[in-house]
């Protein structure tokens, strides 16, 4: 069967490591659309065009057509890798810095439709299980299947700052949880395309739950 698995939720839900595994087993392609919106704040930054915690709107719009976002599958690790203009991004659109201005550049309608643009030809074959925030309303209303993930902040925080301490960074827990928080709330209020659970999709809250419950979670309400 050739579907498109639509899965939104909130940040630090475990989504894309969740999206990932599922791929994995339907022998589909994931694609973390997130990453997106990541390496266009990445592009941002490497051209100073942002000044103050302020994104340079008028500058960076023009210059969308100057990004060139690829995946490209990495044996060794069998994952795939976010590539800007040909250079492997992968861990330096994780980083704090990222995530702090990326929901800022996500609200921003062109960025949008650019990124939009790009998950939709993604998705033209079918057999993807394509992670973010408006999947199921804005990029594949018609998904096959749409789950949208959420859990409670602190639990969703504590998994980022592990997250981070796994890589050898200590970020106080306060402030990642600030981040969480804030992300949350730009991400749900923004006016274009925000974050929200498509009337159909099913909820799915993780907070009990480790990856792999999730994981079955999910491939039960795939195959019901
Ligand atoms: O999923 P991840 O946390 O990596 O996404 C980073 C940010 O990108 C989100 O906080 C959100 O602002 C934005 N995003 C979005 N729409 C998507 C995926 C991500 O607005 N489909």
């Amino acid at each position: 069967q050739d579907l498109i698995i639509a899965i939104d939720g909130h940040s630090s839900t475990g989504k894309s490591s969740m999206s990932k595994l599922l791929a994995k087993q339907l022998g589909y392609t994931h694609i973390d659309s997130g990453a997106m919106y990541r390496t266009v704040t990445l592009f941002a930054f490497q051209n100073d065009l942002i000044e103050n915690n302020q994104v340079l709107v008028d500058q960076l719009v023009p210059r969308l057509d100057e990004i060139l976002i690829e995946f490209r599958y990495n044996a060794d690790n069998n994952c795939n890798e976010t590539y800007l203009n040909g250079v492997n991004v992968e861990e330096e659109i994780r980083g704090l810095q990222v995530s702090s201005m990326v929901s800022p550049i996500a609200v921003i309608p062109e960025v949008r439709d650019y990124c939009v643009a790009l998950q939709q030809k993604m998705g033209v074959n079918k057999r993807i299980v394509m992670d973010g925030r408006d999947i199921g309303t804005t990029v594949f209303p018609n998904a096959d299947i749409k789950i949208f993930i959420t859990a409670s902040a602190e639990i969703r925080a504590k998994r980022r700052f592990l997250e981070y301490e796994r890589e050898g960074k200590t970020i106080p827990f306060d402030e990642v949880l600030a981040n969480v928080i804030e992300r949350d709330h730009i991400d749900s209020t923004r006016e274009y395309s925000p974050l929200r659970k498509a009337d159909d999709a099913i909820l799915l809250d993780n907070s009990n739950l480790n990856l792999e419950e999730t994981v079955a979670a999910a491939l039960k309400i795939i195959q019901e």
